[in-house]
């Protein structure tokens, strides 16, 4: 399928482009011929399949910018809030739109000001957008179309009262479309009455659930990163590995040194033009490279098939962030391992992200590599047993066959 079908205008076509996107994920192909239609949607779809460009993309293309907020995507968190504002804004570009995530935990005044400038797409968390509401500052009175975003996730953060006061804010004719990665009868019986008559989507999730990944620590000094990493890639036959970094120089620097220690590497990030980045992803689909290096916001456009290992060269600075970074690997059923290089700063990061993940991971050790100066950064942490690695694939190795489990 290609998004030419779906009956979009050339000027989202060409932002889809911007974005990167080649081909609709499944909830795209499904939802958005339907939502043109004027239809309300109700779509079972977790984060990972593409749900937010399958409602961004029906908003520009129904709702033309008119200066003031004419729609609207209720989400439950700010990461998320920003993670729409960013999509929206790529394609907002192309079609004149002006976009605006509000949320709680920041100051009022950057929100205000833009917010009085104008404002057509307006992303908010539910508690900011009421209290916004409630100072005068916005006018929900123009929007036609809504999105709900997570809507059971905001159910089970107790938003939902929120949420309904928000709807009583709306016109009542406009066009709603709700986001859930459940739609069990409970979640239905509560939020089913947002939508009317909806096309309902159903979509297999396209990433997996993080435990379908297998997940590795290794501490290692700031400055013995890099040298740990290619010692690593020495331990793996055969791999297509995505490598992350946190900023666009990291990434640069990174690659040169893989390069000059004879890993072939490539790039990608938003500093590298739209011919360039499209040239590395295809070379790196082709195996041209096997090893990719990107930063986290790239890294949303990539869907590249059978990569084997994801590594956090350094921690992601969210939760979210590390559970979208591993799920770039172990996608369609296939298995996949994610390594994450874990320096003394980065500590409090990586505590964060087990506590989403609920378990702490496995720490390993490369043999016979030469730790300088590590400094042993948590003597409470948990100590599991290391587990053979399974579900090998393409003959491939998977690393750290000779790691020790160590207490850090
Ligand atoms: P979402 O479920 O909206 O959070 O999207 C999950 C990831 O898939 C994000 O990184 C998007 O940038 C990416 N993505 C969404 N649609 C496509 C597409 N059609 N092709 C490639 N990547 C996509």
């Amino acid at each position: 399928m290609e998004f030419t079908a779906l009956g979009l205008s050339e000027q989202t076509l060409a932002a889809i482009d911007d974005l990167g996107y080649e081909h609709p994920t499944p909830v795209q192909e499904q939802a958005i011929p339907v939502a043109l239609t004027g239809s309300d949607v109700l779509a079972c779809a977790q984060t990972g399949t593409g749900k937010t460009a399958a409602f961004v993309l029906p908003i520009v293309e129904r709702v033309a910018p008119r200066g003031r907020i004419s729609s609207l995507v209720v989400t439950p968190t700010r990461e998320l809030a920003v993670q729409i504002e960013d999509v929206a804004k790529t394609v907002a570009k192309r079609t004149g739109h002006s976009v605006l995530a509000v949320y709680g935990g920041v100051a009022y005044k950057g929100q205000l000001s833009k917010l009085r400038s104008g404002v057509d797409l307006l992303v908010a968390t539910p508690g900011r957008l009421l209290d916004l509401h409630g100072r005068g500052e916005i006018d929900l009175t123009g929007v036609e179309m809504l999105v709900l975003d997570e809507a059971d996730r905001m159910l089970d953060m107790g938003f939902w009262p929120d949420v309904r006061k928000i709807l009583n804010l709306l016109p009542a004719k406009r066009q709603n479309m709700l986001f859930s990665a459940t739609l069990s009868d409970e979640v239905l019986r509560v939020i089913g009455g947002a939508v009317r008559d909806a096309v309902r989507v159903d979509v297999a999730p396209a990433s997996v659930p993080v435990d379908a990944v297998e997940q590795y620590l290794y501490a290692v000094s700031a400055a013995q990163k890099t040298e740990l990493l290619v010692a690593l890639l020495h331990e793996i036959d055969e791999y297509r590995a995505i490598v992350f970094t946190r900023t666009k120089l990291r990434a640069d620097r990174l690659t040169a040194a893989l390069r000059s220690s004879g890993v072939e590497a490539d790039t990608i990030h938003s500093d590298r033009s739209q011919s360039q980045r499209e040239r590395t992803l295809k070379d790196f689909k082709r195996g041209k490279h096997a090893l990719l290096v990107a930063t986290d916001v790239m890294a949303r456009g990539i869907h590249v098939e059978a990569v084997t290992h994801v590594i956090n060269y350094d921690v992601p600075e969210s939760p979210e962030d590390y559970v979208h970074r591993i799920g770039r690997t172990a996608r369609a059923g296939e298995t996949g391992v994610a390594i994450t290089l874990l320096a003394y700063e980065e500590l409090e990061s990586m505590k964060q992200i087990e506590r989403v993940l609920g378990r702490a991971l496995e720490t390993r050790d490369v043999e016979d590599f030469k730790y300088a100066d590590r400094i042993v950064p948590r003597p409470d942490r948990l100590t599991v047993k290391r587990s053979v690695f399974g579900g090998r694939r393409g003959g491939g190795r998977r690393p750290g066959g000779g790691g020790r489990t160590r207490r850090f």
